[in-house]
């Protein structure tokens, strides 16, 4: 008796477990790059971007988890633009740490006040975080520091780490996925026995528009490789001065580049990946609305360009 009604509950909490695992929940990522914390208040970046922070903390739900995420170019090359200083890098330098201001300023303007709301903000680097002197230290040790309690990898001048949301997995790939981070993702890949799980990526360059060519084809296409045959939800980045959708190539992995005049908010759940994304200018206005289905329908859209 008392055996069945231990093996009654056994099950009952194995079906709880289960269950627990397969519900789906809403989430709310926001989507915007390039803070350039420390370029003049006249720099284009921080003129749109300066009310994203007030008008995010208003659309955000409180019912379901929200975060941010921001793909690099968080500072504006270490300096204030009347103090520039050729090849030094302050913020990030173990050399010649005269001045963190723009990191702190960072962490203090776009990290903090979200925090404080309880919502987790998730960065990368862009190519405006350090130079490529080889004699300076990346800020990719403060970056690590923060997230080491998640698998990353931190290369010469690279970075990547993962994070999870229900069974959606959400790949930083730092400036792009150059040959060492794919190595990394290929075996996190596998030794996580993800298949058919639904994947977004994020990182610093664009994969079409202008500039697109500061990462190679051959990276592009390697990558594309690697990833063409899994459940890929979307592909989010900065850099180019546009907001855009796009589809990219034959697998029609949407992209959206997130660095024009608008921020994304993209509603997603968590058990499928699937998701819905509307952009925001900077009066808070929404200027449209795109489904997944909507995206199939679409090569490159520029939906401003500044
Ligand atoms: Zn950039």
């Amino acid at each position: 008796m008392k055996f069945k009604f231990f093996f009654n509950l056994f099950l009952f909490i194995s079906y709880l477990l289960v269950m627990g695992n397969t519900f789906a929940k809403t989430r709310i990522v926001f989507l915007f790059g390039d803070t350039h914390v420390g370029a003049s208040a006249q720099h284009p970046d921080i003129v749109y971007k300066e009310k994203y922070k007030e008008i995010i903390l208003n659309l955000k739900n409180d019912n379901v988890d929200n975060f941010v995420i921001i793909p690099g170019d968080l500072t504006h090359d270490g300096f204030i633009d009347s103090e520039k200083v050729e090849g030094c890098l302050p913020c990030f330098s173990r050399i010649q740490v005269t001045d963190w201001r723009q990191w702190d300023g960072f962490v203090q303007e776009w990290v903090v006040p979200f925090e404080v709301a309880n919502m987790s903000v998730y960065f990368g680097i862009g190519d405006h975080d350090y130079p490529n002197r080889a004699q300076y230290v990346r800020p990719l040790d403060q970056i690590y520091g923060r997230y080491k309690k998640l698998s990353s990898i931190i290369t010469n001048n690279n970075h990547a780490y993962v994070f999870k949301k229900g069974n959606t997995y959400f790949f930083c790939c730092g400036l792009y996925p150059d040959s060492k981070i794919r190595q990394w993702l290929v075996s996190y890949l596998r030794k996580n026995n993800i298949n058919n799980q639904p994947l977004y990526f994020f990182y610093h360059y664009n994969n079409l528009g202008d500039e697109s060519n500061l990462w190679s084809n051959a990276d592009k296409d390697a990558f594309y490789e690697l990833i063409k045959d899994y459940n890929v939800k979307a592909i989010i980045t900065s850099h180019w001065f546009n907001t855009f959708t796009a589809l990219w190539r034959e697998k029609k992995i949407p992209l959206l580049g997130v660095n024009g005049k608008f921020f994304a908010q993209l509603e997603f759940d968590d058990v499928s990946g699937d998701f819905k994304v509307q952009f925001y200018s900077v009066n808070g206005e929404m200027l449209i609305t795109k489904n997944f289905n909507d995206l199939l329908r679409n090569d490159l859209q520029e939906l401003d360009r500044r």
